[in-house]
């Protein structure tokens, strides 16, 4: 019996910047509250409060002397310019790359472009972006949404967590409509080799465990591409785990979204091990399980 991690799964660079941010200001003594919940898991935002770190849904629940951490998705020009109007202590934990989508942005549209966001309109990283755009921005969640009409300039962008697919199917169709195409590539590469390890090892699975929020729509991602391919649950904690899962199972694979912390995975690791007898186990990391902690 085999009981495989995927290659790559679990947090990404940007929200481990982020949790590692929160907990270093929450450590210094500073009293930290995150705009929205710091990432899609509610395990771990539990666990972030136990230290101290909460969230507020609005800015105006700030109180003096608050250090807001702005997550890894980003927020608008306007609640920036609030958080600085409103003198808290503000740590930018968005991620380098969400930054780097955001100027871009506002490059385009400085020079004159329209701006095409492929993207959840919903998703707080694609509102952010709009408001890069001063607002004005055409939203589309996939190439079948997007109108054909005369541009002399479009400037397309992706929400980071965009498969590359649908990007490519969105050139593809505006390319004709353009007098001059401005395109940055802004998909983040985080995303695509989770779904890329994820596929892989669901290939060669007979059950896979997907795990991560049931509101992450990265980790939804990963259930879908692997249901596609085998038997897939989506579970969020070790406790939703089955026993009758995993009868008459030789190849057991695991994935987890890039927001779900590594002790949850270990822990999903260590109880599929209980239910299978311990045998032949192998992993891909999560720095060798069995009781792996540093976080
Ligand atoms: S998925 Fe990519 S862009 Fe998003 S936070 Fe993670 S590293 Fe940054």
């Amino acid at each position: 019996m085999l009981i495989r991690l995927a290659r790559h799964s679990g947090f990404c660079f940007g929200v481990k910047r982020a949790i590692n941010s929160a907990m270093k200001a929450a450590a210094d003594g500073d009293n930290i509250v995150t705009l929205g919940p710091i990432i899609h898991n509610p395990q771990m935002v539990e666990r972030l409060a136990e230290h101290g770190i909460g969230y507020v849904d609005g800015i105006e629940q700030l109180g003096k002397g608050d250090t807001a951490i702005i997550r890894s998705h980003g927020v608008t020009r306007e609640t920036l310019r609030e958080l600085e109007q409103k003198n808290v202590k503000i740590i930018d934990a968005t991620c380098p790359h969400v930054s780097g989508t955001q100027q871009f942005t506002r490059q385009l549209k400085e020079e004159g472009y329209t701006v095409l966001i492929l993207g959840n309109r919903e998703h707080p990283e694609v509102i952010a972006l709009q408001s890069y755009a001063d607002g004005e921005a055409i939203i589309v969640a996939s190439a079948d949404e997007f109108i054909p009409k005369n541009y002399a300039r479009l400037g397309i962008i992706s929400q980071t967590t965009q498969p590359l697919g649908k990007l490519q199917e969105l050139v593809t169709k505006a390319v004709p409509c353009c007098g001059r195409l401005l395109m940055m590539n802004t998909i983040c590469n985080a995303t695509s080799i989770r779904q890329e390890s994820t596929l892989t090892l669901a290939q060669d699975s007979d059950i896979m465990i997907v795990v991560g929020g049931h509101n992450s729509s990265n980790t939804k991602m990963l259930a879908l591409i692997s249901s596609r391919c085998v038997q897939t649950y989506h579970i969020e904690m070790a406790s939703e785990l089955k026993p009758q899962w995993f009868e008459g199972r030789e190849r057991i694979g695991i994935t987890a979204g890039a927001s779900t912390p590594d002790w949850i995975i270990v822990d999903v690791y260590n109880k599929i091990n209980e239910y299978t007898g311990d045998r032949d186990c192998k992993t891909n990391n999560v720095a060798d399980i069995p009781g792996y902690q540093e976080e």
